[in-house]
């Protein structure tokens, strides 16, 4: 299996966040990249490093699941900030347009409230180069199983999965999970996205709500008590072409791996339905029970028996790297998983 990983993601470092109204240390930093990247060694594989821009078509690939406008806001944003008096290093918002706007506005403060969702994505001056490295590294594992690869796993950080087609958000400005599956619906008529991180994939779900080729499916945390909070409820199962397209199966606050084990088998069980001809798992590993964003509590050797249920799906399969945030246990959580993906 290929192994992918860009070390210019390290250029996206934010230090801070906004938690409970207070700034906090950010756990989505480069140190997470070196503790999974030790995890890949755990297990016996050996990164491969893609082009860290990408290929010539990853902004044509880009533009199928995210908005033009977005895609230049984040790579313009950070000059035109720095440029307004007073700004601080990153670009972060104090005004969204809570309840719906009724414009796009040309101001750079007006623009980081449309796009930039909550206090979890401050852009600093390298931030998307980064940014792009972690897209390009989900494109080369998928191109690596569009060409006939069995399955590849993409190293991806910053995370993607909160991103939708025009807005970052819980530490995601790229959707790489998304972007995966756009590459393999080149080959592959119908997709699946199975999303096993501790958080809903919200992103995911906006960009592919009203598509019947693309099914999504999300495990994760009861978002009524839990971040994301506004999507991920059981009755979101997608609209028009995509009704019947989408899955959300919430779980209490602290369910252990035999849940989560459960509820990952009525997933599957629904998504066979659909018959997917490749699969994408959003692979997030912080439904760990040390994992600091605290919301389920699977152990270590449950993130083998996940990770071998999606391997018997026996279906082409891109592995993108979502959550998961440092710990003692988050490489051994990966090399877990691993092993009983590749275990067959
Ligand atoms: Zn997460």
């Amino acid at each position: 299996m290929k192994y992918v990983y860009s070390a210019q993601q390290e250029r996206h470092a934010p230090e801070t966040f906004l938690l409970r109204g207070a700034p906090a240390p950010s756990p989505e930093g480069p140190v997470r990249a070196a503790l999974l990247s030790r995890g890949i060694a755990e297990f016996g594989g050996c990164l491969d490093a893609p082009d860290a821009t990408g290929t010539p078509r990853l902004r044509e690939r880009l533009m199928r699941i995210h908005t033009s406008r977005y895609l230049n806001f984040l790579e313009t944003i950070h000059a035109r900030w720095q440029a307004l008096p007073g700004a601080a290093e990153r670009v972060a918002p104090n005004v969204h347009p809570t309840g719906g706007g009724h414009h796009y506005p040309e101001h750079p403060v007006g623009q980081a409230g449309w796009h930039l969702h909550d206090m979890a994505c401050p852009i600093g001056a390298d931030s998307f180069a980064g940014i792009l490295a972690s897209a390009a590294s989900a494109e080369a594992a998928a191109e690596a199983v569009v060409n006939g690869d069995d399955a590849a796993y993409a190293l991806c950080r910053p995370p993607g999965h909160h991103a939708g087609p025009e807005r970052a958000g819980g530490f995601c400005f790229l959707n790489n999970s998304a972007l995966a599956a756009s590459v393999l619906r080149e080959r592959f008529a119908r997709v699946a996205i199975v999303d096993v991180d501790l958080h809903h994939g919200n992103g995911t779900q906006d960009i592919f709500y009203a598509r019947g080729d693309v099914w999504t499916g999300s495990l994760h945390a009861d978002p009524s008590g839990f971040y994301p909070f506004f999507w991920g409820s059981a009755d979101e199962r997608g609209e028009g072409e995509g009704l019947g397209a989408n899955l959300n199966i919430p779980l209490s606050i602290g369910s252990n791996g035999i849940v989560f084990l459960d509820a990952l088998e009525r997933l599957l069980t629904n998504m066979q339905a659909f018959a997917p001809q490749a699969v994408v798992v959003a692979l997030g590993l912080d439904a760990h029970k040390d994992d600091p964003l605290a919301g389920l509590s699977l152990e270590t050797a449950d993130f083998t028996q996940v990770g071998a249920r999606l391997a018997a799906l026996d279906l082409p399969c891109v592995l993108v790297q979502e959550g998961g945030y440092p710990t003692a246990s988050l490489e051994h959580n990966l090399a877990a998983f691993l092993r009983g993906f590749t275990a067959t």
